[in-house]
C-alpha cells in the first residue's frame, strides 16, 4: 500500500512515520525543511531563545539569592548560533528517522492534481506521485494584516524575530496572544522597551480572567506596556524609525513593529478545492477520523484549523495514518484525538498552562462546576526556587468531581499540567488526584492541594 504525505511538519512527519511503521510504502513531500513551522520557525527556536531570556531575567534577581552577578551584554550572533544548533540537531533527527523507516522524502512544492495524485515541483523537474491514500499536512502561514506593508524595513513577523538579526532598542508588538506575549517576554528580558497592542480588551483572548490578569501584571513588572481594546491603523517608516498610529489616537515610535496577529491554514494554490476537497474557508474540512470528503484523502494539523499546536498536529497525524492503513486493509477507521483534554501552554515568565474548560466556559456549556484554587505561595519548592507567584485552578463537575479543566500560572506550569490532562483523558475525578501520593517538595503538590479542596467541595 502506498501513502503520500504532503508537508513535513510535526503532523506530516508523524503521519509518515506511523504509516511506515504499519508497513506502508511512504513518500513525504516537503518544500523547505523537515520539522515544519514547529522545529524551524516556531516552538523550538522560540523556546531556545526564551531560555537565554530567562537566564537574563533570573540574573536580575541574583542578589535575592545571595549572589553578585550581572549579564554584561547579549551576544546576538552567539544566541543565533545556539538556536540554529538546536534546530539543526532536531531536523537531523527527523531526517534520520525518515531514513531508518525507509520513508522517501521528496523536496519540492506539492500540489493535488487528482484525488490521489500529487505533482511535485522539484529542483530536478516535475514529479508525479500516485498513491492509494494521501495525507494533507501543509500546516499554516502567518496571517498578514492587509493594512501593513510587511515588506517594509522595520516590519517583522515571528519568522523575522526568530531569525535573530538584532535586539531592537524598542519594539511595538501587534497582538497579545501566545506568540506576541512570548516575544514580549524575550525582548523585555533583553532590555528592549516593549509595547503590546491588542484588539481585544484582554491579553491571551479566550483565556480565564485570573490567568490573564496575572500574566499581564507579571509582564508589566518586566516593563511591558499594554494598549488593550485598541488597534494599529497605520505603520510608516520615518527616517530610521517606525511609527505606528493606533485607532485610539496614540502614536508609538520604535525600531521595529512586529505583527503577531495569528496564523491561517496554508492551502492556497495547492489544488485542494479543484481536486474536490471540501473546504471551510482556508481550512480543509475533516470528520472525526481526519477523512476529507474525498475517499482516501485525509487532512491534519494546522491545515484543518482548531487548536493550532504541534502536539495536536502530531497526534492527528498518527491517527490519520492508522485510519488510512485500516481503510486500505478493508477495516473501519477507529482512531480519533480527544480535543477536550489538550494542554495549551504559554512560555512567559511565569509560565501558563491550561487544559479543558475554565469555570466560566464550563458554565456556558451548561456544566454545574466547583472551582478550587491553590497558590504557589504556600509551596515549599516554589518558595525555595524564588518563584512563588501563581496558582493552580481546578474546575470539577459538582457531585461527581470529574475534572473539567485546569488553569496554572506559575513555575513549571507547562510540565505539571500533564497530570491533569492525563486524569481528564481517563475521566478521573479530583478525588483520584487527591488520593495519589505526590513527592515532596515538588511544585506538583499545588495540584494535589487544589484537588483536595475541590474533592471536599464536591463532598468526596
Ligand atoms: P507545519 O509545522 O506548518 O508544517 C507544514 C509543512 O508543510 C512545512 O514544513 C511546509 O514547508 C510544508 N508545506 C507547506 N505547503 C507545502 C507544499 N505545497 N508542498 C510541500 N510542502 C509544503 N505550537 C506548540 O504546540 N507549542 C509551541 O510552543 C508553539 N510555539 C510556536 C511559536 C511560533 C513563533 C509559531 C509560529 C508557532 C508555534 N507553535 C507552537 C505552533 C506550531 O508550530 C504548529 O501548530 C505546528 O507546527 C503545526 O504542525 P503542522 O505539521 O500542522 O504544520
Amino acid at each position: 500500500m502506498r501513502i503520500t504525505v504532503l508537508g513535513g511538519g510535526p503532523g506530516g512527519y508523524s503521519a509518515a512515520f506511523e504509516a511506515a511503521r504499519s508497513g506502508a510504502q511512504v513518500t513525504l513531500v516537503e518544500r523547505e525543511r523537515l520539522g515544519g513551522t514547529c522545529l524551524n520557525w516556531g516552538c523550538i527556536p522560540t523556546k531556545t531563545i526564551l531560555r537565554s531570556a530567562r537566564i537574563v531575567a533570573d540574573t536580575r534577581h541574583a542578589e535575592e539569592f545571595g549572589l553578585h552577578a550581572e549579564v554584561a551584554s547579549v551576544d546576538v550572533e552567539r544566541l543565533r548560533e545556539r538556536k540554529e544548533g538546536v534546530v539543526d540537531e532536531l531536523v537531523g533527527q527527523v531526517e534520520s528517522s525518515a531514513k531508518r523507516l525507509k520513508v522517501e522524502v521528496v523536496y519540492g512544492t506539492g500540489r493535488m492534481v487528482g484525488p490521489k495524485t500529487i505533482e511535485v515541483e522539484t529542483s530536478e523537474g516535475t514529479r508525479t506521485i500516485e498513491s492509494d491514500a494521501v495525507v494533507l499536512a501543509t500546516g499554516s502561514a502567518i496571517f498578514k494584516l492587509p493594512s501593513i506593508d510587511h515588506d517594509m524595513d522595520g516590519v517583522w513577523t515571528s519568522d523575522d524575530a526568530v531569525a535573530l538579526r538584532e535586539i531592537p532598542k524598542d519594539i511595538v508588538i501587534i497582538g497579545g496572544g501566545v506568540i506576541g506575549l512570548e516575544f514580549a517576554c524575550v525582548y523585555a528580558a533583553f532590555g528592549s522597551k516593549v509595547v503590546v497592542v491588542e484588539l481585544m480588551e484582554q491579553v491571551l483572548p479566550g483565556n480565564d480572567k485570573r490567568v490573564v490578569k496575572m500574566t499581564q501584571s507579571k509582564l508589566e513588572e518586566m516593563g511591558v506596556e499594554f494598549h488593550l481594546g485598541d488597534a494599529v491603523e497605520t505603520v510608516e517608516r520615518v527616517g530610521d524609525r517606525m511609527r505606528a498610529t493606533l485607532r485610539g489616537g496614540a502614536v508609538l515610535e520604535a525600531d521595529i513593529v512586529m505583527s503577531a496577529v495569528g496564523r491561517m491554514p496554508n492551502s492556497a494554490g495547492f489544488g485542494y478545492s479543484e481536486a474536490g476537497v471540501e473546504m471551510d474557508r482556508a481550512a480543509v474540512k475533516v470528520d472525526e477520523y481526519f477523512r476529507t470528503n474525498v475517499p482516501g484523502v485525509y487532512a491534519i494539523g494546522d491545515l484543518i484549523g482548531g487548536m493550532m499546536l504541534a502536539h495536536v498536529a502530531e497526534d492527528e497525524g498518527v491517527a490519520a495514518a492508522r485510519n488510512a492503513v485500516a481503510e486500505l486493509s478493508g477495516e473501519e477507521p477507529t482512531e480519533t484525538v480527544c480535543h477536550d483534554c489538550i494542554p495549551a501552554c504559554v512560555y512567559t515568565f511565569p509560565e501558563v498552562a491550561v487544559v479543558g474548560s475554565s469555570r466560566d466556559s464550563a458554565k456556558e456549556r451548561g456544566i454545574d462546576v466547583v472551582q478550587a484554587v491553590a497558590k504557589f505561595a504556600a509551596n515549599g519548592k516554589a518558595l525555595g526556587e524564588g518563584e512563588s507567584d501563581g496558582f493552580v485552578q481546578l474546575v470539577a463537575e459538582k457531585g461527581t468531581g470529574r475534572i473539567v479543566g485546569c488553569q496554572i500560572v506559575g513555575p513549571h506550569a507547562v510540565e505539571i499540567i500533564h497530570e491533569v490532562a492525563l486524569a481528564m483523558h481517563h475521566d478521573l475525578s479530583v478525588a483520584d488526584i487527591a488520593h495519589a501520593v505526590h513527592a515532596h517538595p515538588t511544585v506538583s503538590e499545588v495540584i494535589k492541594f487544589a484537588a483536595v479542596d475541590a474533592a471536599s467541595k464536591c463532598g468526596l
